[in-house]
């Protein structure tokens, strides 16, 4: 189906808008008139198609007395994930130290262009986020698991087991960093931290592999 409501309008039958023009005021270039009456509709619609009035925020399912301590720990990853951002943005290629070991170790480079590239996924990450829906399982015990996110399918739940909930703050701030790349990010899981292939992966790997992001942001966030 097509939509016609474009065709011959605002362009009159001579190839020029056809604004309606105040009656007495000297006629200018028939655009820059549209560009006055039409201007700030144009940038209102604009806005509007950018940032929808839909409220875009963290919900649960099955959480009930759970949430605040989920929202709280959402919002303390976002935060550590945005200081990990400014470090990474301010970072030289060689200094500060922290961060060149620290890209080192995760992402196998301190090249200046694999800290902005960890970031720009990062920032990605941290503004998608903003409408994740956590799902909780407190009850099922799912092992050394902690939580799980469907890979790079929109509108699926991360699910949160019964580990995730015993875990200590910084475990579960790098818990959902990791998920979430797996969700926004569309990482893979590459090598967790404490198989040998996650310190000799090359950048290429590493980049795409979520255990590194959850690690990062624990070493830089704060
Ligand atoms: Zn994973």
């Amino acid at each position: 189906m097509t939509s016609q409501r474009f065709i011959g309008t605002p362009w009159g039958p001579s190839g020029v808008p056809s604004v309606k023009r105040p009656a007495g005021r000297v006629a200018q270039h028939p655009l820059i008139d549209l560009q006055r009456q039409a201007g700030n509709a144009a940038v209102a619609a604009l806005v509007q198609r950018i940032s929808p009035t839909v409220q875009r925020t963290v919900t649960f399912d099955d959480c009930e007395a759970l949430e605040f301590g989920i929202a709280g720990d959402h919002r303390r990853a976002m935060e550590m994930a945005r200081t990990t951002i400014v470090k990474l943005r301010a970072y030289d290629g060689t200094s500060p130290a922290a961060v060149a070991a620290a890209l080192q170790k995760h992402f196998h480079s301190k090249r200046k262009i694999v800290a902005s590239m960890v970031a720009n996924g990062l920032e990605n990450l941290v503004s998608d986020a903003d409408d994740v829906q956590y799902e909780c399982h407190e009850q099922e015990d799912q092992g050394s698991t902690l939580a799980e996110a469907l890979w790079c399918i929109p509108f699926t739940d991360v699910k949160l087991f019964k580990k995730y909930f015993s875990s200590d703050d910084t475990t579960k701030a790098n818990t959902l960093i990791h998920e979430l790349s797996h969700r926004y990010l569309c990482t893979f899981d590459l090598g967790y931290d404490w198989e040998p292939s996650y310190g000799t992966a090359g950048t290429f790997r590493a980049l795409n592999n979520a255990e590194p992001y959850g690690n990062i942001v624990v070493a830089l966030g704060r």
